[in-house]
């Protein structure tokens, strides 16, 4: 899954889209209800956000997954997007998540920043107790101690998730790393370590991006992780074998 963070005009999301099909995503992001911790941010193109987004898909072929933010939208967003994305300030938002248990679509539910990773479970179980069980949990990173990164991405939720969980987990390393130079590194580690998606932030002209612009990668850069990622996947073949096996031995549960 990769785009922007924040769909900001049809050429941007076009040009974005067009480039994320062609290295291989399968599902185009984008914000068009931002969530920012300034009121003077730019707060996402709202209902035109979502037209983009729909225009997009019908370009590309590309599925949509779009925030939705509040109980009161779930309706309209759902009219526009195939994945109903929960941000990590929502996680705990437990009116949106009983509204998106009734919405008929998938929902990709992030990690609260300050969450534990049963707290993210009992968000999904909301959600599926109103009716959804169709759930993507996704790591973000989370606040620690450490200020190197953005967040402190948790690569140990993967495979605690798939371990006690079998819902699809993916990884938005984006929003961990804070800069794009180490999205690739941590994308890897993702892959390897057996993680069904990922979820990045691309941007045409980063430096000019409206949010999130030092996290997001160039064309080129998303099309080079690409590439590069295809020798880690297998690796986590290992790791999957290994788990079903104990599995099957009884030797995990
Ligand atoms: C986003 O995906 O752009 C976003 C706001 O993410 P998060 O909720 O993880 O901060
Ligand atoms: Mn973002």
């Amino acid at each position: 899954m990769a785009g922007p963070c924040a769909v900001e005009s049809e050429s941007q999301l076009l040009q974005t889209a067009d480039a994320v099909v062609a290295a291989g995503a399968r599902v185009l992001r984008g914000g068009a209800f931002k969530p920012r911790s300034s009121p003077y941010s730019f707060q996402g193109l709202g209902v035109e956000g979502l037209k983009l987004l729909a225009k997009a898909r019908e370009r590309t072929g590309l599925a949509i997954v779009t925030e939705v933010m509040g109980p009161e939208d779930v309706g309209l967003v759902a009219e526009y997007a195939d994945i109903m994305q929960v941000g990590t300030r929502s996680m705990e938002n437990y009116s949106l998540l009983e509204a998106l248990g009734k919405c008929g679509r998938p929902v990709l539910l992030k990690r609260g920043m300050s969450s534990r990773l049963e707290e993210l479970l009992r968000s999904a179980q909301l959600i599926a107790a109103n009716g959804n069980s169709q759930i993507i949990l996704c790591e973000r990173g989370i606040r620690t101690f450490e200020t190197a990164t953005r967040n402190t991405l948790d690569i140990a939720a993967v495979p605690v998730l798939k371990t006690v969980s079998h819902l699809p987990v993916i990884v938005d390393p984006s929003h961990a790393a804070g800069v794009r130079s180490i999205v690739p590194a941590l994308a890897r580690a993702a892959a390897a370590v057996g993680a069904d998606g990922l979820l990045i932030e691309v941007h045409p002209a980063p430096e000019k991006a409206l949010s999130d612009g030092e996290q997001s990668l160039t064309f080129g850069q998303f099309r080079e992780m690409m590439a590069d990622l295809r020798r880690y996947v297998p690796l986590s073949r290992g790791y999957e074998d290994a788990h079903a096996r104990a599995f099957v031995a009884g030797g995990a549960d």
